[in-house]
């Protein structure tokens, strides 16, 4: 028997919820019955895939309340949780509207008049994916969604933080005989992730940088690709021009939409020294307008704390700071009401990187603010990070706002708006420095990882070719 795990909620504190994850022969067996059904999955056309993950998603849909009910315990919010569900719908249609073309096969003529290319793609048998807790249905089909399209076989190991999801899903899936032999979901926590990666011809792994690097050195020695999206730090610069009212209002939301809770979020901002009071002050007002989801889920717009580890992450983040001088403005302490952990939307000024809040993820709604004094340093200070995942920057015009843009190394740089990668997939972007590793998951390129090319180079002529022997 193995161990089951108990799961809390995020509102309550209590241990409400218990996930039981596969005993290891239990793992290897459903692995092995994934990926002898893969065989017929990837012949099937396009269409016909296609089919069964739009006849998945009226599933989803006839049990939407559920669904909603779930993601609910596990995050303890609800708005969100509504564009959760609404944008993994939406991803499902994307895949399915670009998926035709994409997997298009090509023929071509190439330098030798004789031989011709044909170029194919086969897809990997079976796909591991390993999510993480802050979106818990996102992040574990974001990579699931492409590479069924592809003609992979799935298992995800979503977190065990946030399982409840699962549930309402498999649900669905067992509607569709199709997919269901080919996509499943298992529960656990590490151990159950790492045991899965022994399985599997390829993994998409979305988390801490810590787990990601041994989820890399076991991929590494298996000699399997492994996508890597990992955590980030993302800077936002505010230049002298800038419109400050559209700069303050974005930002906000960059760093405090679900509490923090993202890979993307806005953790650092560099405001021109010029116009550094004025940004503090309207931040600040706006800032304090938030109000905590509590006790109600409709009372306000921040949920709380998902993952009780976080916030502990976030006090120290907030004592080490304030130990070194920082000056809190609006927020600033991690408090629990009703079972569950809290944070009001927090502004710091008189921060500097010796400091763990400019430094080191936070995953919290926590604003430090630090003023420049010309735009290399700007850029020296959002560079100055092990991470780049995304980063944002304000100008008065797009020119300007563009040519400091270049000059960060981050993956996906909004101009004059804040986290935009959360609501648009479309771009193709990579995670630079310790944020990941591998191909974009976004744009077109996302699906075409979970194939091999295989090139089929043709004769078509019946005589000797001029480099064979001449015999
Ligand atoms: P985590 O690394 O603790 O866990 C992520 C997943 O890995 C969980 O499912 C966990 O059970 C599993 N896991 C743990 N140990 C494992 C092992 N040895 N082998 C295989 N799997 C293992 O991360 P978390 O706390 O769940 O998530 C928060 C982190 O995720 C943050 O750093 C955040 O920035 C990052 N994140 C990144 C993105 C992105 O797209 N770049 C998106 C969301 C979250």
């Amino acid at each position: 028997m193995t161990k089951s795990i108990d799961v809390r909620n995020p509102r309550t504190g209590k241990f409400d919820y218990v996930i039981i994850p596969p005993p290891p022969k239990l793992l290897a067996q459903l692995c092995n019955r994934l990926r002898r059904s893969q065989v017929r999955w990837q012949q099937l056309s396009v269409e016909e895939r296609i089919e069964a993950l739009q006849e998945w998603k009226q599933a989803i849909l006839s049990g939407r309340d559920r669904l909603t009910e779930a993601l609910v315990n596990d995050t303890g919010r609800l708005s969100i949780s509504e564009m959760e569900i609404d944008s993994f719908i939406s991803s499902i249609d994307r895949w399915c509207r670009l998926a035709p073309e994409l997997l298009q096969e090509s023929a071509k003529n190439t330098a030798i008049p004789f031989i011709a290319l044909q170029q194919t793609a086969v897809p990997y048998s079976l796909v591991g994916v390993i999510s993480p807790w802050n979106f818990p249905l996102l992040l574990s089909t974001i990579d699931a969604i492409p590479a069924l399209l592809a003609g992979c076989a799935v298992v995800v190991k979503p977190s065990e933080i946030a399982p409840r999801f699962v549930a309402p899903l498999m649900t669905a899936l067992n509607a569709v005989p199709k997919l269901r032999d080919v996509f499943t979901f298992i529960e656990g926590a590490g151990e159950t992730g790492a045991a899965l990666i022994e399985y599997v011809d390829l993994v998409c792994f979305t988390g801490s940088v810590a787990t990601g690097r041994k989820v890399a050195e076991v991929a590494a020695k298996k000699f399997i690709p492994v996508f890597l999206e990992l955590g980030g730090k993302d800077p936002a610069i505010v230049l002298e021009s800038t419109n400050l009212d559209l700069a303050t209002s974005a930002i906000l939301w960059g760093a405090v939409v679900n509490t923090g809770q993202s890979c993307l979020s806005i953790e650092r901002i560099y405001v021109a020294e010029s116009i550094f009071d004025k940004f503090v002050d309207q931040l600040v007002t706006k800032a304090q307008k938030l109000k905590l989801a509590h006790p109600t889920l409709e009372t306000g717009e921040l949920g709380p704390i998902i993952a009780e580890k976080q916030a502990a992450i976030i006090s120290d983040h907030l004592l080490d700071a304030l130990d070194k001088g920082a000056v809190i403005h609006c927020g600033g302490k991690v408090e629990e009401l009703g079972g569950g952990w809290w944070c009001r939307p927090t502004v710091l000024t008189q921060v500097n990187h010796s400091m763990k809040v400019m430094t080191d993820e936070t995953f919290g709604p926590i604003m430090p603010i630090m003023p420049f004094a010309n735009v290399e340093e700007a850029i020296h200070l959002a560079n100055d990070s092990i991470y780049g995942l995304s980063a944002a920057v304000f100008a008065g015009s797009e020119e300007l706002a563009l040519e400091v843009a270049q000059q960060i190394d981050a993956g996906g740089i909004s101009i004059n708006d804040a986290a935009l990668t959360a609501i648009m997939h479309e771009g193709e972007k990579n995670s630079f420095k310790f944020s990941g590793l591998g191909g974009s998951r976004m744009g077109p390129a996302a699906l075409k990882r979970f194939m091999r090319k295989k090139a089929f180079l043709i004769k078509t002529n019946s005589a000797n070719d001029p480099w064979w022997f001449d015999n």
